[in-house]
């Protein structure tokens, strides 16, 4: 059995936290390869040391004064060094850095080190090997990640170690330039350490006991979901439910890893399993709600529409061409509905309207903006009856008109549109009848 352990920012802010993770691994000889962020935030006001890299760097680029924001970095390390008695200094390696920042190493390389020295202390903190990730993850000279040679490397260095750490977040091009991934990226080199030593379980380690039901800042102390598919997971996140980087899941979906999404501060707790299938029974109809506001509805009315080859295609043209892309589109015979993000159109609206007026000649073009898309997902749907009917009849319950309604034919999820007002009684209800009523 071999596991690999990626430890999230707060997981490992201070040395109390660390020694926490140390007991997690040392609980279970499978936790073999560990994946470490930066230190993040040890209380709400703090900051994550990757941001004081950012800021850091970007004095140091533009000529200020950088030493004393370096220091307090250097603080927030040495902090968890004495508090985990290591006899072990960073002074060497902070003296590198500074001289990297004073040859514009660039802010990627900056912001990369928040995970290295992390990575420098746990492989010390766990008798573990430290294995740089800038030898192992590779970028092309674009900038672009080079899966396929990553994959050999990492799987090569990897068989001739038995426990090692690997810093998440960044890899390098072929000349040896870092390259970091977007924000949160550390979960990508995770799913990527899994792959490439063929892991039986990739565990993802935060401060939440797993992925929940709905946003607790919408439902209070909302339910953990046991088991999710990987699907239901892509939908849940592309409607905003943040659990995981999005880039994060196709590695391990591709080698049939799952992923176990722990708790530090709950190492009891079972979490959320992510797995490519399961014939799990959800422990409710819905395995879990999530949404956006801000979007804005694009009405387009035309008698005959239906008889025009052609139209809708011309219509999205007009889209296209001012590049916006589209959240759906449901159509009626002589009407087709477009939603778009609200932030992104408000700018090119005018553009867009022209062209679909000289493209289609429709009779009449009607905006309405301040709209919210809610996504209710699961695999349960498919086989319970009258899903669609509880959903609406709550809706109706709780006053909420309903301005648009999409069920893919997957069955695996049913995307309402609701007013921005409604939103959060919209979101109530909905777990009300599917969560509340059936627990
Ligand atoms: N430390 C990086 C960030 O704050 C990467 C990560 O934590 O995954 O985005």
């Amino acid at each position: 059995m071999k596991k690999v352990v990626k430890f999230g920012g707060s997981s490992l802010a201070s040395a109390e936290q660390f020694m926490k993770v140390g007991e997690i691994i040392r609980s279970d000889k499978s936790r073999r390869y560990v994946v470490p962020s930066a230190p993040g935030k040890r209380n709400s006001s703090d900051t994550k040391v990757t941001d004081m890299l950012y800021r850091c760097y970007e004095m140091a680029e533009s000529g200020q004064p950088y030493n004393k924001l370096l220091n307090q970095i250097k603080e927030r390390y040495n902090e968890i060094i004495r508090g985990l008695k290591l006899d072990f200094s960073l002074n060497d390696e902070f003296e590198t850095i500074r001289k990297h920042f004073e040859a514009k190493a660039g802010s990627m390389y900056a912001a990369s080190r928040g995970e290295y020295l992390n990575g420098k202390i746990m492989a010390k903190y766990l008798g573990y090997d430290f294995i740089d990730a800038a030898n192992v993850i590779q970028f092309d000279s674009d900038g672009n990640f080079e899966s396929d040679t990553t994959d050999r490397l990492l799987s090569e260095r990897l068989a001739s170690s038995e426990c090692a750490v690997i810093p998440g977040f960044y890899g390098s091009m072929k000349n040896g330039t870092v390259v970091t991934f977007s924000r949160g990226g550390s979960d990508i080199t995770g799913s990527l350490v899994a792959k490439a030593v063929r892991a039986n379980l990739y565990e993802n380690w935060t401060d939440v006991s797993g992925c929940l039901v709905a946003d607790p800042r919408v439902i209070k102390n909302p339910e953990v979901i046991h088991t999710i598919t990987y699907m239901e997971l892509r939908e849940l996140a592309y409607m905003g439910a943040s659990v995981l980087h999005e880039d994060a899941i196709f590695p391990v979906r591709k080698a049939g890893i799952p992923i176990n999404i722990r708790n530090t501060n709950a190492p009891e707790d079972d979490g959320t399993m992510i797995v490519a299938s399961t014939c799990r029974i959800p422990a409710f109809t819905i395995t879990g709600i999530a949404g956006k506001k801000g979007f804005v509805a694009v009405n387009i009315e035309k008698d005959m529409m239906n008889a025009e080859v052609g139209f809708c295609r011309k219509v999205l043209s007009a889209f296209e061409d001012s590049d916006i892309s589209i959240e759906h589109m449901p159509s009626g015979i002589d009407t087709m509905t477009v939603f778009v993000h609200q932030n992104e159109f408000e700018e090119k609206e005018q553009t867009v309207i022209a062209d679909i007026e000289e493209a289609v000649h429709p009779d009449a073009i009607e905006l309405e903006s301040d709209l919210a898309l809610i996504a209710v997902v699961g695999r349960g749907m498919k086989s319970t009856r009258g899903t669609a009917g509880r959903l609406f009849s709550a809706l109706a319950h709780a006053h909420i008109n309903v301005k648009m309604i999409d069920q893919g034919s997957s069955e695996l999820n049913i995307i309402i549109g609701v007013r921005n007002d409604d939103f959060e009684d919209a979101i109530k209800a909905i777990y009300d009848i599917f969560v509340v009523a059936q627990l």
